[in-house]
């Protein structure tokens, strides 16, 4: 079982990619949260275009590097995991849980230093927020991410198996929690007790500073909660908050090749002017705020 898991990482997690993306697609469709800013026409071909370019190039450059770390972690005795004898299946939620935590950290770091910043702000310049926001990043960070990722595998001692779980629900949760679906409010209150969900991650996306400087966490939600960061709900609602930054607002840095260079141009002199009236209001509403 785990040698098929493992050695299928691939086929695996591209099946549960497309499994999970119709079903928020569809729950998005029949029950959306927001109004949109852009048509889906207009953002999915060119979010959906970086996801497939980064999955090539980690399909290029670095093959399941992440499990082939825990592989040679296991081998070699490295980290934590492999240095205790604990029970397999205890060995697995601990390293599921620390690799957690480690990507909530990484999280952490991309908003606080100013060259990483410019990297994840492509993430975070999305005016809308909806399933394929959960797959727009900018390559080099993915590249990075991907560094950090077998780094924390290694310090961990993560069983490859674990690896493999850990992968396919990190993409699974990013996807769910960027939905712009509507949950019962009830609902959503003890769901985000077990996983981030779409209202609890949407505040990460506010334009307001101190809401995107919270809710960094992507699958569990206690790490918010621990250190501080968790904020329960944007200050303007769900419906009239403004998702984005004040940057990169216009219609053409949806493009493709606007994405990617995004983290090399510099914030203009000038902050861009809102595309609409509704924005505009917002932007004075958070401005006093
Ligand atoms: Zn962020
Ligand atoms: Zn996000």
């Amino acid at each position: 079982m785990l040698d098929i898991v493992t050695g299928h990482e691939a086929a695996l997690r591209l099946a549960a990619f497309l499994l999970v993306f119709a079903a928020v697609a569809g729950w998005e469709a029949l029950a959306p949260r927001r109004s949109r800013r852009f048509g889906r026409m207009e953002r999915w071909p060119h979010n959906l275009g970086l996801s497939a370019l980064n999955a090539l190039l980690l399909r290029l450059v670095a093959p399941g590097v992440a499990v082939g770390v825990a592989v040679a972690a296991e081998a070699h005795g490295w980290g934590l995991l492999n240095a205790l004898a604990l029970p397999a299946w205890i060995g697995m939620a601990v390293a599921v849980l620390l690799l957690d935590l480690a990507i909530y950290f990484q999280h952490v770091l991309f908003h606080a230093v100013p060259a990483l910043w410019r990297l994840h702000r492509v993430h975070h310049a999305d005016t809308d927020f909806d399933v394929t926001t959960a797959t727009r990043f900018h390559p080099i960070e993915i590249g990075l991410s991907m560094g950090i990722k077998c780094a924390a595998v290694a310090a961990i001692g993560a069983p490859a198996f674990a690896v493999v779980v850990f992968e396919v629900l990190l993409n699974a949760t990013a996807m769910f929690n960027h939905a712009n679906g509507r949950l019962p409010v009830a609902t959503d209150r003890w769901l985000r007790w077990l996983v981030v969900t779409p209202d609890m991650h949407r505040v990460h996306h506010s334009l307001i500073p101190r809401e995107m400087n919270s809710n960094f966490g992507f699958s569990l939600p206690y790490w918010d909660h621990l250190f501080g960061t968790y904020r329960a709900q944007p200050a303007m609602g769900h419906e009239a908050m403004t998702i984005g930054l004040e940057l990169f607002r216009e219609r053409e840095e949806l493009r493709f090749d606007r994405l990617l260079s995004q983290p090399f141009r510099s914030p203009p002199a000038v902050r861009t002017v809102p595309v609409d009236g509704r924005d505009a209001a917002e932007f004075v509403h958070s401005r006093q705020s």
